[in-house]
């Protein structure tokens, strides 16, 4: 029976269930997922149930008709049951019997919601927004009481660049105000889902539990929080989610549902890291082998995503995680080095839930043509479609950090970021990539850039004004600093200011040097223009080829029309334009919205050494 909408009664009945399968020895130690909606569009769920032999047990139910089938996994501590979900169910909770010669021994009560249709949830987001990326651990500290946790095995320690600082969901809570001034729209979150390892688990890549945030980070409440507070602000929230690799101290690792739900070796053998085998006509099945199925680290085996069992396991989680949290895109983890038909059928699945939602995929790659393979609908020669819309581009990251410490020559300097934008026929739509100057992965661009802050502005100006959607790395704007080939935690060190013991606070100008709010500002000023402009967001990109070190390029559509010059000389330089006159011939003036100043003669002007201008042409 089903109780439709009479909660006291359903909340009665749970609570005797409960106590009822408490008098037995417990035999079941986990169900996952732990509950679910029965008005999604798939109609079908499977529940994966843990328990000391629970295979012996047979399964009946109040609602029998509910249940399809039970699939036996080669360890006979699982059970999994298919449920097929009549359209009408509504919100109910069923029960789920486990019986020994015909005799009852334990009782789940499983709950099915219904979906929330708010619709201020699993927005999406596009080129009108801009993403700030932070590592919660390294932002701040909002509950210093859940700095140690009894359970967690390692504990805080802020002396220890590669320990756990600390930051939390609480701290993340108390600076979206900082995030949206700041002029970004989306945060992209580095996970926050359990991490048990012993050490190194600041960064979250190596999840021991799917269906938990990490205590020391908050609870599942207080990530549902976060998004709907995100959400009043008019900001939105990517979830990133690591599907490639689990921990290795995830709770299944000591007892596998079956040998081939993880890539074993007789050693430890770890992936190559390279993704490009994957379209390389020529790679061998040795290098296909280490990419695909080696693991990512010592505490990361690597997921067999081509088990089935284990597929849909991942697949409803990150429904389950949508669902439930309310999120507006996922960012997918390591996105080559999955199992690419699998990986298709997760966006899929995700998609025909929530058409709106955005996905990224890292597709870390050095190449144009590697990167696009990723993205949906490419043209790839196999016929294979990701189908994630949004890609990262490494390429252009490459590009960019070359473009403004090289000498100009035929190809390198700022001659990159003609010649990277110039590949773009290979996605199937570049404006749906990634445009970062740095990540939590990568050599801080401030590093890059030996300190120099001409250097960087001129990165920012590009990235904020050319094709795609840009990600600024928490700490760019402060001007931190770290080499990847150093530490990592280095390059991923305490926002000043996120600390109650900070003797600075980042989070006001008068806690920022001189410096910084230069930095601050310019991308605060530009982002913060970026955002109502449409001709930014969509309109069609027109760009020279670079000469005397100055790259010019224009964003227009029916209204407007924007020049952007980046001179990478040392000096100031005139610039003719009669060689852009097929878009300036039909404007007068400018105005520049960097230096706030006009420009009354279009056909000849001057910009300063390393410097932009961002232009708003007028008739
Ligand atoms: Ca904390």
């Amino acid at each position: 029976m089903i109780f439709k909408n009479n909660f006291k009664l359903l909340l009665i009945l749970f609570f005797v269930s409960f106590r009822l399968s408490g008098l037995f020895a417990q035999v079941i130690k986990k169900v996952e997922p732990p509950f679910w909606w029965s008005d999604m569009n798939n109609k079908t769920l499977q529940l994966m149930v843990y328990g000391d032999t629970i295979s012996a047990y047979t399964v009946s139910s109040d609602h029998p008709e509910l249940i399809k089938s039970i699939t036996q996994a080669e360890n006979p501590n699982y059970l999994f049951i298919n449920f097929v979900l009549p359209a009408d169910i509504g919100p109910s909770i069923i029960k789920i019997n486990f019986l020994k010669n015909n005799v009852i021994k334990e009782s789940i009560n499983y709950e099915f919601k219904i979906k929330n249709k708010e619709k201020s949830r699993n927005k999406g987001f596009d080129n009108s927004d801009a993403i700030y990326l932070l590592l919660p651990d390294r932002f701040s500290n909002g509950n210093s009481s859940n700095d140690n946790v009894t359970e967690m095995l390692e504990k805080a320690n802020r002396t220890n660049p590669d320990g756990r600082h600390g930051g939390d969901i609480q701290g993340i809570m108390n600076h979206l105000d900082y995030i949206k001034d700041f002029g970004a729209t989306t945060l992209w979150i580095t996970p926050l889902l359990e991490n048990n390892q012993q050490q190194y688990t600041y960064h979250g890549y190596a999840i021991s539990n799917y269906y938990q945030i990490d205590p020391r980070h908050g609870t599942n409440e207080n990530y549902v929080e976060l998004v709907n507070t995100a959400h009043e602000k008019d900001l939105k929230v990517i979830m990133d989610v690591v599907l490639n690799h689990c921990g290795s101290r995830h709770w299944w690792m000591q007892d596998l549902p079956s040998r081939d739900w993880i890539h074993q070796f007789p050693e430890f053998t770890r992936s190559n890291y390279r993704s490009e085998v994957v379209t390389d006509p020529y790679a061998s099945e040795a290098d296909k082998n280490l990419q695909q199925n080696g693991w990512f680290d010592i505490n990361m085996p690597d997921l067999n995503q081509q088990n089935k069992l284990l597929a849909t396991y991942l697949i409803q989680n990150s429904v389950w995680w949508i669902e439930y949290s309310g999120v507006d895109g996922i960012r997918l983890d390591t996105q080559p080095y999955s199992d690419k038909e699998m990986i298709a059928q997760w966006a899929q699945s995700i998609l025909n839930e929530y058409p709106d939602l955005t996905i990224i995929g890292e597709a870390w790659l050095q190449e144009i043509a590697h990167t696009a393979y990723w993205q949906k609908k490419s043209k790839n020669a196999d016929d294979y479609s990701s189908n994630i819309p949004v890609v990262t581009d490494f390429p252009m990251h490459y590009a960019i950090e070359k473009a403004f410490n090289e000498e100009q020559t035929w190809t390198d300097g700022i001659a990159r970021l003609y010649y990277i934008l110039s590949q773009d026929f290979l996605y199937e739509n570049p404006m749906n990539t990634v445009v970062f100057l740095d990540n939590h992965d990568l050599t801080r661009i401030y590093s890059s850039f030996q300190k120099d802050i001409n250097k960087l502005k001129l990165a920012i100006a590009f990235q904020l004004t050319t094709r795609g959607i840009p990600s600024v790395f928490y700490g760019t704007e402060l001007l931190m600093e770290g080499f990847s080939h150093e530490q990592h935690g280095k390059m991923r060190s305490d926002f000043t200011g996120g600390w109650a013991n900070d003797s600075l606070n980042c989070f006001t100008s008068g806690g920022r040097t001189q410096a910084q709010n230069e930095i601050y500002d310019y991308y605060r000023k530009i982002l913060t223009w970026r955002k109502t402009k449409e001709v930014i967001h969509t309109g069609k990109l027109v760009h020279f080829i670079p000469e005397n070190n100055i790259y010019a390029y224009f964003r227009y559509n029916e209204k407007e029309c924007v020049m952007v010059v980046l001179n990478n000389n040392q000096t100031q330089q005139t610039l003719n334009t009669n060689h852009f006159s097929e878009i300036l011939n039909r404007y007068k003036s400018g105005f520049d919205i960097i230096s706030k100043e006009k420009i009354q003669d279009l056909n000849q002007f001057k910009i300063n050494a390393k410097s932009a201008m961002i232009i708003e042409l007028k008739k």
